[in-house]
Protein backbone atom coordinates (compact mmCIF):
# COMPACT_ATOMS: atom_id res chain seq x y z
CA UNK A 1 0.00 0.00 0.00
CA UNK A 2 1.73 3.59 -0.84
CA UNK A 3 2.09 5.35 2.18
CA UNK A 4 3.08 8.83 2.64
CA UNK A 5 7.04 8.80 3.21
CA UNK A 6 7.06 11.85 5.94
CA UNK A 7 4.73 12.98 7.81
CA UNK A 8 3.59 16.76 7.20
CA UNK A 9 4.94 19.74 9.97
CA UNK A 10 1.83 21.36 11.67
CA UNK A 11 2.28 24.26 9.59
CA UNK A 12 1.95 22.80 6.51
CA UNK A 13 -1.16 21.52 7.41
CA UNK A 14 -2.32 24.57 8.48
CA UNK A 15 -1.33 26.58 5.40
CA UNK A 16 -3.78 23.38 3.56
CA UNK A 17 -6.82 24.58 6.29
CA UNK A 18 -6.65 27.96 5.53
CA UNK A 19 -9.50 27.89 3.08
CA UNK A 20 -11.31 25.92 5.77
CA UNK A 21 -13.92 28.65 6.23
CA UNK A 22 -17.22 28.45 7.98
CA UNK A 23 -19.92 29.45 5.61
CA UNK A 24 -22.53 31.80 6.86
CA UNK A 25 -26.48 30.09 6.80
CA UNK A 26 -28.10 30.86 3.88
CA UNK A 27 -31.39 32.72 4.65
CA UNK A 28 -34.14 33.63 2.28
CA UNK A 29 -37.21 35.40 3.16
CA UNK A 30 -40.64 34.32 4.06
CA UNK A 31 -43.04 34.31 1.01
CA UNK A 32 -45.76 34.93 3.64
CA UNK A 33 -44.82 36.95 6.19
CA UNK A 34 -41.38 38.38 4.91
CA UNK A 35 -39.46 37.46 7.94
CA UNK A 36 -36.08 36.02 7.56
CA UNK A 37 -35.85 32.45 7.68
CA UNK A 38 -33.44 29.68 6.72
CA UNK A 39 -33.99 28.15 3.28
CA UNK A 40 -35.54 24.36 3.29
CA UNK A 41 -37.10 24.99 6.57
CA UNK A 42 -40.33 26.48 7.76
CA UNK A 43 -41.05 30.11 8.47
CA UNK A 44 -40.26 30.05 12.53
CA UNK A 45 -42.66 33.14 12.57
CA UNK A 46 -46.09 31.69 10.69
CA UNK A 47 -45.30 28.16 10.47
CA UNK A 48 -45.36 28.44 6.32
CA UNK A 49 -43.38 26.44 4.24
CA UNK A 50 -43.63 25.35 0.51
CA UNK A 51 -47.20 27.09 0.17
CA UNK A 52 -49.04 25.89 3.38
CA UNK A 53 -48.96 26.35 6.54
CA UNK A 54 -47.19 24.14 8.35
CA UNK A 55 -47.88 24.30 11.89
CA UNK A 56 -48.99 27.60 14.50
CA UNK A 57 -46.23 29.08 16.23
CA UNK A 58 -46.57 29.32 19.99
CA UNK A 59 -45.84 32.87 20.46
CA UNK A 60 -47.12 35.55 17.67
ZN1 LIG B 1 -43.49 33.57 7.60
Amino acid sequence: MPNPKRRHSKSRSAKRRTHYKAAAPSVSSCSNCGEVKLQHRACPSCGFYKGRTIYIPKSA
